[in-house]
């Protein structure tokens, strides 16, 4: 089943919950464009290697379309469909005006050196150019892409463009977010994602009286947004006692050392190396299935199914990836009593504070960090109280009520400019 079709599955129930206006629904079935490009790149053995790469614009009915792209072995286009759909959703359910889009290359980035990663960077915009812009389109990073690449990205757009980024075309650097500070970044955007989610556990955690420090959490993932979630939340008290990477995961009956943890896997490419007392070193399976409180899911989709879903021990679960558990899971979880904080609420920061870069961009005037934190936070809790609203008001799961909260926004928006 394509991931594509688990969205639909996610706009289906919610519509059907909140009796959404039939048209709206089909609306929202359908990317509005699927861009498909071929990319010759030169490899550095001199070889010509083409790779396929896309760009699917979800909806743009609340503001120009926003979302990352992402480079892995396994992109198709069935992915990237469901990803914009998401960003859609994602941006509604925060309340910023901005649409939904997501990119991504068929490629395995670890394979391909930094000169070859730039001139894939530097095609894909030669071929996505002429839709995308910082009222059109802007992209992100996503899984595999970072900031640098950001940094080409907008200075590919401009010299196409023929402006100079750092004199009159200025706010060209709007065309992508997620840049590093000195090319037009927003300082926190590196944290948001994780600061997001963060922000929003804490609103769940005091709404049910749970202490951080006799709350044990198992993060999935130890990369941008899972290894600084464990930062944070360790700064919170919380116990983090296991985590993983694409080769493995540890987990201990105490709190991990995260710095030591931190430094072994900057040494030596994967926390699977990990040694310390009462550290054990397990699959990817036993990690999801340890026993924690909290289950941050911060790696890929698809991790939590049917096949597991009834061996989740955590008691709440809370989605810094997109698309991490399936909607069969979803269900499984529900009827165990598993909470689950979706993706579209808890990994919103991420697009929120590529939202304050695009602001920051245009008027070519840059923010200190508190004041993204405060506006990030305000962001958050306000989607977090409005979707605990209607998660009340529909009894229905915290993923319903995100999906009711956005759609809600994206019917009347579609009814406003008369879009239909
Ligand atoms: N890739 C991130 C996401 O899935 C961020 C998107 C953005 O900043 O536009 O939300």
């Amino acid at each position: 089943m394509s991931l594509f079709e688990n969205t639909l599955k996610q706009i289906e129930k919610a519509a059907k919950i909140m009796s959404l206006d039939p048209e709206i629904k089909s609306v929202m079935s359908v990317p509005q464009r699927e861009i498909e490009v071929s990319l010759p790149v030169r490899m550095d053995n001199g070889s010509l290697r083409i790779f396929t790469g896309f760009r699917v614009q979800h909806n743009n009915a609340c503001g120009p379309y926003k979302g990352g792209f992402r480079y892995h072995q396994q992109v198709d286009k069935g992915e990237v469909k469901a990803l914009s759909a998401w960003m859609t959703i994602k941006c509604s359910v925060v309340g910023i005006p901005l649409g939904g889009a997501k990119g991504g290359v068929i490629v395995d980035p670890k394979l391909l050196s930094e000169g070859e990663l730039e001139r894939l960077t530097r095609k894909y915009v030669q071929l996505v150019a002429a839709n995308v812009g910082p009222t059109i389109d802007v992209p992100a990073p996503d899984v595999n892409t970072t900031p640098k690449m950001m940094d080409w990205f907008a200075d590919e757009y401009a010299k196409i463009q023929g402006k100079d980024l750092n004199g009159e075309g200025f706010a060209l650097k709007g065309v992508v977010t997620g840049k590093t500070l000195p090319n037009g970044g927003s300082k926190g955007r590196g944290e948001a994602t994780a600061q997001g989610g963060c922000y929003v556990l804490h609103e769940y955690a005091q709404s049910i009286g749970m202490e951080p420090a006799k709350t044990r959490v198992v993060i999935q993932g130890y990369g941008n947004a899972g290894g600084i979630a464990a930062r944070l939340l360790a700064a919170d008290g919380y116990s983090i006692t296991g985590t993983s990477d694409s080769q493995g995961g540890v987990v201990s009956d105490k709190a991990l050392d995260l710095p030591a943890l931190t430094a072994c896997k900057t040494e030596k490419k994967s926390v699977v190396h990990f040694a310390a007392e009462g550290v054990k070193v397990v699959t990817n399976e036993e990690l999801l299935e340890a026993d924690c409180d909290i289950l941050v899911l911060a790696a890929l989709e698809n991790q939590v199914t049917v096949d597991n879903a009834d061996k989740i021990k955590a008691k709440m679960i809370l989605e810094l990836a997109n698309g991490p558990v399936t909607p069969e899971a979803d269900e499984i979880l529900a009827k165990k009593g598993i909470i689950v904080i979706p993706d579209i609420l808890a990994n919103a920061g991420g697009v929120t504070v590529s939202y304050f870069e695009m602001l920051q961009n245009a008027a070519n005037k840059y923010w200190e960090e508190d004041e993204v934190k405060v506006k990030l936070k305000d962001i958050m809790v306000k989607a977090w109280q409005e979707v605990k609203a209607n998660a009340d008001k529909f009894k229905c799961t915290l993923r319903e009520a995100a999906f009711i909260t956005a759609l809600a926004r994206i019917e009347a928006k579609i009814k406003e400019k008369k879009l239909i």
